[in-house]
């Protein structure tokens, strides 16, 4: 399902139905000569479409808009780059607007940069950091201040320990798991990511202008749709 196709009551039984709903979080950011400035985004779209066929799931509309840092080219070409401290602002109120509708299993994925996940990187850490601050005001607005020192939470660390407490009512995801990155060439829009496209949106991709890029775009030249 995409949320902006959904009437109120199959909202109201998607929340009753604790149905994920996924934001695919991403950039715009530039990748070569060869590959479309949206791929960061585009992979996570793809791929959450593409499970939607056969799961339960609400698709958010995409966010864009990321900090794709200025690290890999200027702004010449193409990237936008929206600092972390203006995106969780965004984050922290589309979090709490979500937790006010009542949905309680939300979800954000993303590509970019998540070779350091676990430590994080600005935009998935101001995502993070909105999801934080959104389910601590949530629950201090709704249950008033002292929530945790309730009775009602005195079965906190056992609900914790099957994943039913309120911190995981927002979780972020890489696209690639450490797992995954194992076994796939992790890139920047190299002979990894050149496939992942070709794979998942071949129109955003042009081998012709492939000789016209960077360094790190060399091992593009082995891309196939079959890698990805
Ligand atoms: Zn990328």
């Amino acid at each position: 399902m995409r949320y902006e196709l959904m009437l109120p009551h199959q909202i109201r039984a998607a929340i009753a139905a604790n149905t994920p709903i996924v934001l695919p979080l991403g950039v715009l950011e530039y990748h070569g000569e060869h590959l479309g400035l949206g791929l960061d985004t585009l992979v996570v779209v793809k791929l959450l479409e593409e499970l939607e066929t056969d799961h339960d799931l609400i698709l958010l509309p995409p966010f864009y808009y990321g900090a794709a840092s200025y690290a890999v080219a200027g702004p010449e070409g193409g990237s936008i780059q929206i600092d972390g401290d203006q995106l969780y602002p965004f984050a922290r109120a589309l979090f709490t607007s979500l937790l006010k509708t009542g949905f309680r299993n939300v979800h954000f994925v993303v590509h970019h940069q998540t070779e350091n996940f676990g430590a994080g990187m600005p935009t998935d850490l101001a995502f993070k950091f909105g999801a934080r601050q959104a389910i601590f005001a949530f629950l201090e607005e709704t249950h008033g201040e002292g929530w945790w020192g309730k009775p009602e939470m005195a079965d906190y660390y056992a609900r914790h320990a099957t994943g039913g407490d309120p911190f995981n009512w927002i979780k972020g995801h890489p696209l690639m798991t450490p797992g995954i990155i194992a076994q796939y060439p992790f890139d920047h829009a190299g002979l990894g990511e050149t496939s992942l496209l070709l794979a998942l949106c071949p129109e955003a991709v042009d081998m012709s202008r492939l000789a016209e890029g960077p360094w790190y775009t060399e091992t593009a030249k082995d891309a196939s749709a079959a890698l990805g």
